[in-house]
């Protein structure tokens, strides 16, 4: 029995017998589940976890913490008494496994070394008791120098290979490592130890313990990895757990017909079918686990060990389909059901996939930042009016494009997919193709376009105009060529396809989701700025529009021309006359949304880009203007308007002269889109209709704008009810609350608003001074040193923006009791941002249409980890 004393520091190493399922924290996933199992009866061959503290510890200060190598001894000399054998004994070796093991599992991205305790002689040893099988111990002594010295001491495997691959070929093409004999075996060992001392500048060592300590240590360096780094980034695993180190008692799998090792699966994690997957199937472990399980495990001489087992991967569709299965099967409950399945993953079941075996074998020739999800295969187009004239002939397209501007957006959708070389996850390109459910791959930076040449290389690959590429929005990879998609069983479904309907996909679907919005307080709305996307996003469950962009209302040949008219007005009559053409078209637009919306809010935003992207672009123009007069031409028209371009020239038009400001100073301009919304408004009311309209000024930065703004608008409002004699059920006033200076005066600016919606956007663009449009070139180099925790355009940052947005929150309602509160940034569809906004009590979260599922099942999962007394991060479960 191991005893320690308390007063000698943490208790750094567990034997199976002494942990259980619940310590993965400390023992890792794979530990606990060991301890679990022996305590279950199971025969689990014996050892001892070091915990994930003396990782943490060793990482730390960069030396073994004190007591833990005393503790390892205690622990083997037991693990040597309970087999009757010693580490690495000449006569009868004990060999163990060193295997890492972290809370969440990370198949294969950290390390383990087998066989270890093998040496010159117990090589020999371990012949002997295998009956005289000298080739299963050389082979197994050849495994354990290749594993140790890659491994352990950091010698590249492939020299290992190679030569194991020049012994394979003397003995004839074709030969397996099976072909091998004794002689052989014993020419590779030596041959491996001649490159093993060539590397580390010493012999391979040949005493047991040495080998133990380093494999340790090795199992706790390879935490920091890049392999496991990257993994971590990838499925938002904290870098601060560390792993834990499972030392355990070999059992061989290769010791003639009557051994064997595999791995198997309680139910198909592919499809989530009830079938074993694999060849063995222990009903035990599921019903204990009450989970779909795999199971390592190795027969040897007839006799069965189980090796590891763990709550397994499985693919986002089988995870609907199993939860469901389990919870008909009384395994799980309802809301258990509706925690096991992934928020994150959730859009990816609604879109075309590569299929698996294709990507597999696929090589990317450039990786972007994932912006909008789904793959798409498409010939490459450079300009929106290609997009939009090959579009519209039937042609899949795919967009390539520097970054977009509102101008692109017609060629935007009829894109199969986009793809550009800069930006970052909340740049134009981004936020349109996630509202318009089109996948894009953004901030490609490796791509570099050339237009000259209608082509773009990247990676030493060029890729011309009309060629093929497949772009995947999940990972943000780009090929070249069609790769074969998988349609969405789920979407099919959902366009109410009969057959998909009895698929069991559907019918989980439908169930959770079901059960979804009876367990979640916060409500789901989505942002929308069209009648056909207010349309999608209702039929997806959205309770009304959190954003309505106007900005598009500005776009069109007509349109245009009278923003223009409006910029160049010299007489206040000129400009009310621009406001006169615009208004009518306007009103058109809202009735479209109040109609596909009504009886639900819709918040429409006052406009808030640049005028100056109303202009053509300065540099195109002052050459246009400078060879029209090199060639004699009347260029006065253009001048004229090149005048008005430099006037409003901005340095920094992120800072400039938009939003509020712009209101403040065009005010015919908020005016007339006022005038627009109410008439709009009125006439649905009329049709019998209940719009029910919040009117939101964006970039408020100080309560006096917000006031003289209402000041002004409201006003306005009052008159065409009256005019109309219309009365609404619902007409609210109030601010976007997305400059920090807003977030921290909440106070005084909610004694003026009715309402506040985050726009986390560009709150976190100027409250990080990260510019949204250019963080794409170095997001990546953040995230891998760790500069950032995780994208903040994707991801809330708690400490800062979260801070500001519960400071605002708090702060605001305490001033105004009734004043409700959203988010309409893009991380209103982000899981954990979305769990973050349960947490701060924001009344709904709006986000584009093809999330509002995504948000329903976080914001439920949200509130039922509350519930739960375990707590804990929602849709991320312990296995
Ligand atoms: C925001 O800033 O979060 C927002 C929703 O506004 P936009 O993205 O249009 O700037
Ligand atoms: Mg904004």
């Amino acid at each position: 029995m191991v005893t320690v004393d308390p007063k000698a520091g943490p208790k750094y190493i567990y034997r199976f017998t002494e942990g259980n399922a619940h310590m993965r924290e400390l023992l890792g996933g794979k530990g606990a589940n060991l301890a679990e199992m022996t305590n279950m009866g199971l025969r689990v061959p014996p050892g001892f976890t070091v915990t994930t503290e003396a990782c943490m510890a060793y990482l730390a200060s960069g030396r073994w913490p004190e007591g833990l190598e005393e503790e390892v001894e205690e622990h083997l000399r037991d693990l040597e008494s309970d087999m009757g054998k010693r580490l690495g004994a000449p006569d009868d070796p004990l060999l163990v496994s060193v295997r890492s093991g972290a809370k969440f599992s990370m198949p294969g991205m950290m390390d383990t070394v087998l066989n270890l305790g093998l040496n010159d002689e117990s090589v020999h040893g371990l012949a002997r008791q295998s009956g005289g099988d000298l080739r299963f111990a050389l082979d197994s002594y050849r495994r354990f120098v290749q594993m140790f010295g890659k491994i352990v001491m950091e010698v590249p495997g492939e020299e290992f290979e190679s030569k194991l691959e020049e012994h394979k070929k003397r003995r004839g093409g074709g030969a397996q490592d099976t072909d091998l004999d004794a002689n052989d075996l014993a020419g590779v060992l030596r041959d491996f130890r001649v490159i093993y001392k060539e590397h580390v500048g010493a012999e391979f060592p040949q005493e047991p313990r040495e080998q133990l300590r380093l494999a340790i240590e090795a199992v706790f360096k390879s935490w920091n990895g890049k392999r496991a780094r990257d993994y971590r980034r990838q499925n938002k695993i904290p870098d601060e757990l560390g792993t834990a180190v499972n030392v355990v008692a070999m059992v061989f799998g290769n010791r003639g017909m009557d051994s064997g090792t595999g791995v198997a699966f309680t139910r198909d994690p592919s499809t989530g079918d009830k079938v074993p997957y694999g060849d063995y199937l222990p009903n035990a472990l599921e019903r204990h686990y009450r989970d779909m399980c795999d199971i390592e495990f190795t027969i040897e001489k007839g006799k069965l060990w189980i090796l590891q087992t763990r709550v397994g991967k499985r693919t986002a569709f089988a995870e609907w389909v199993m939860a469901y299965d389990m919870l008909d099967e009384g395994l799980i409950s309802e809301d258990e059901a509706l925690q096991r399945v992934d928020a994150d993953r959730l859009e990816q079941l609604f879109k075309p996939v590569i299929k698996a075996d294709v990507k597999a074998s696929a090589r990317s020739i450039a990786k972007g930042l994932n912006a909008s999800p789904g793959a798409a295969v498409g010939k490459v187009v450079f300009s929106a009016d290609e997009a939009e004239e090959q579009g519209q002939r039937g042609e899949p397209v795919i967009l390539v494009r520097r970054e977009t501007t509102p101008d692109d957006y017609h060629g935007m959708i009829r894109s199969q997919g986009i793809l550009t070389s800069a930006g970052g996850t909340n740049s134009h390109a981004a936020v349109v193709a996630r509202g318009e459910g089109i996948p894009a791959v953004c901030g490609a930076d490796a791509i570099k376009i050339d237009l000259n040449s209608r082509s773009f290389s990247a990676n030493g690959t060029t890729v011309g105009g009309g060629e093929f590429v497949t772009i995947d929005g999940f990972d943000g990879a780009v090929y070249v060529g069609e790769l074969e998609l998988e349609e969405s069983k789920l979407e099919r479904a959902r366009k109410g396809d009969e057959s998909a309907r009895e698929e069991k996909i559907w019918k989980a679907f439908e169930r959770f989701m079901g059960h979804a919005d009876s367990a979640r307080r916060l409500r789901v709305r989505a942002n929308a700025d069209t009648p056909d996307q207010a349309r999608n996003a209702r039929e997806r469950g959205a309770e009304g529009i959190g954003l309505c962009r106007t900005e598009h209302m500005f776009l069109g040949e007509e349109r245009v021309a009278a923003v223009r008219q409006m910029i160049f007005a010299s007489t206040p009559k000129d400009e009310e006359e621009a406001y006169a053409q615009l208004q009518p078209l306007q009103r058109d637009d809202f009735v479209g949304i109040f109609r596909a919306m009504d009886g639900l809010p819709v918040t429409v935003r006052l406009p808030d880009p640049p005028l100056h992207e109303f202009l053509p672009d300065l540099t195109s123009l002052a050459v246009e203007v400078a060879l029209g007069k090199e060639r004699g031409e009347d260029v006065a028209d253009q001048e004229r308007v090149l005048g008005k371009v430099r006037e409003l020239h901005e340095a920094n038009p992120m800072l400039g002269l938009r939003g509020v400001r712009l209101g403040i100073v065009k005010s015919g301009l908020y005016a007339m889109q006022v005038r627009a919304i109410l008439e709009a408004a009125c006439l649905v009311r009329k049709e019998g209709g209940d719009p029910k309209v919040e009117i939101m000024i964006p970039l408020v930065a100080t309560r006096e704008e917000l006031r003289q703004m209402r000041e002004e608008l409201e006003p306005v409002a009052r008159e065409v009810l009256s005019r109309e004699g219309v009365e609404l059920s619902h007409l609210e006033w109030g601010t976007m609350i997305e400059v920090p200076r807003a977030a921290v005066t909440a106070r005084e600016i909610a004694e003026v608003a009715e309402f506040f919606s985050f726009g986390t956007n560009d709150l976190t663009q100027m409250g990080f001074g990260f510019s949204r449009d250019d963080i794409g070139k170095f997001l990546s180099m953040y995230e891998q040193r760790r500069l950032v925790p995780a994208n903040p355009f994707v991801t809330i940052d708690r400490p800062g923006i979260g801070r500001l947005m519960r400071m605002g929150t708090e702060e605001g309602r305490a001033a105004n009791k009734h004043l409700h509160v959203g988010i309409c940034g893009e991380h209103g569809g982000d899981p954990a941002s979305v769990v973050f906004c349960h947490e701060i009590a924001l009344d709904y979260v709006s986000c584009s249409p093809f999330r509002v599922e995504t948000a329903r099942l976080a914001a439920a999962q949200a509130a039922l980890s509350e519930r739960s007394t375990a707590g804990g991060q929602a849709g991320k479960r312990d296995v």
